[in-house]
């Protein structure tokens, strides 16, 4: 039986156990935003950002200095970052195996924000299964000069392309320059084929619309156009999740959305801390309702 992430979130509720130790610390400078801030938006979050993390294997981007100081990216796991997340080993490309972290309960949650993490960057994959995704994702990277307006066509041209092919999609807010398009899979095709899908996606995309789209990561030729990241979907890679902050002034969250929703936004960081607070408590909180139900398969490419 396949339980999702729904089914596996919240098995603690003692996340009122981890000291947040100096929350008066500023950490968004710009922002006067504290660290007893960052852990109160945490666990206000929690049971929208629970489903989205738990048992994934999860990369970390952690701010010992605040936002606007030095950031540091962390896969692997370390007993100092509490006694509550998860290590699970994980074969590295050398094969060697080396432990990854995860997060399994709440409290696990609140022991990474105590070693100031601000952003929460999961695989695309599950714990008991990580060879396999059940989440791909087109992160759309707009260069210099490209108009919101058209991030948001190329996000719905997405959608309807996936759909051609009968594949459902949901719509976020990277909470920086862009969106992700995320597609829910039935963990039946490996990370191999799941990537060589979405590069066979985004090089037709490119073919047909070379003037809008570009399938290559290449920063000289992004000028006026919106690279469609589809590297984000090999083995190892990581998005970050909903609900997540940013570590970038304005303290901007990453914010799932309805399709529906998409033609009033403005920006991909649309939303700050106290805005996604508000989203969080109002009858939008739910904008991917029913995506762990999903079970779709990719197709095959021809
Ligand atoms: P934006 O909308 O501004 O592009 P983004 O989150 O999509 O925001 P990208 O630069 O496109 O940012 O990166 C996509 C993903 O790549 C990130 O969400 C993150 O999970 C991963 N990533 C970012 N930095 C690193 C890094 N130093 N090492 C490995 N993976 C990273
Ligand atoms: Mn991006
Ligand atoms: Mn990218």
């Amino acid at each position: 039986e396949d339980k999702g992430p729904a089914d596996l979130g919240l098995r603690s509720e003692a996340e009122e156990d981890v000291e947040i130790t100096h929350p008066e610390r500023v950490v968004f400078p710009a922002d006067g935003i504290t660290k007893g801030q960052v852990a109160d938006y945490y666990r206000a979050v929690a049971p929208l950002l629970m489903p989205e993390l738990v048992d994934r294997p999860l990369s970390l981007i952690r701010c010992p200095d605040g936002a606007e100081g030095t950031c540091f990216f962390q896969k692997h796991h370390a007993a100092k970052l509490g006694d509550r997340v998860g290590a699970i080993p994980i074969r590295e490309k050398g094969g060697d195996r080396e432990d990854y972290l995860y997060v399994g309960d709440r409290a696990a949650l609140m022991q990474l924000v105590q070693m100031n993490t601000l952003e929460f960057h999961p695989w695309g994959a599950r714990i008991d299964d990580p060879e396999h995704p059940d989440r791909i994702v087109f992160d759309l990277d707009p260069g210099d000069g490209v108009e919101w307006k058209a991030i948001v066509a190329a996000a719905r041209e997405i959608r309807a392309r996936l759909q051609e092919v009968g594949l459902e999609s949901f719509v976020r807010l990277s909470g920086g320059k862009g969106l992700h398009v995320v597609v829910p899979l039935d963990r039946s095709a490996a990370w191999d084929e799941a990537k060589a899908f979405c590069e066979a996606f985004a090089r037709a995309m490119a073919a047909q619309a070379p003037e809008r789209y570009l399938a290559v990561a290449s920063k000289a030729k992004r000028p006026g156009r919106i690279f469609i990241d589809w590297l984000r979907n090999g083995r190892g890679a990581t998005s970050v999740t909903n609900w997540s902050l940013r570590a970038r002034p304005g303290a901007p969250v990453a914010v799932p959305l309805r399709w529906e929703e998409l033609g009033r936004t403005r920006s991909g960081a649309d939303y700050d801390m106290q805005r996604a607070l508000r989203r969080a408590r109002s009858d939008k909180a739910d904008a991917w309702a029913g995506i762990d139900a999903m079970r779709q398969a990719l197709p095959a490419l021809d």
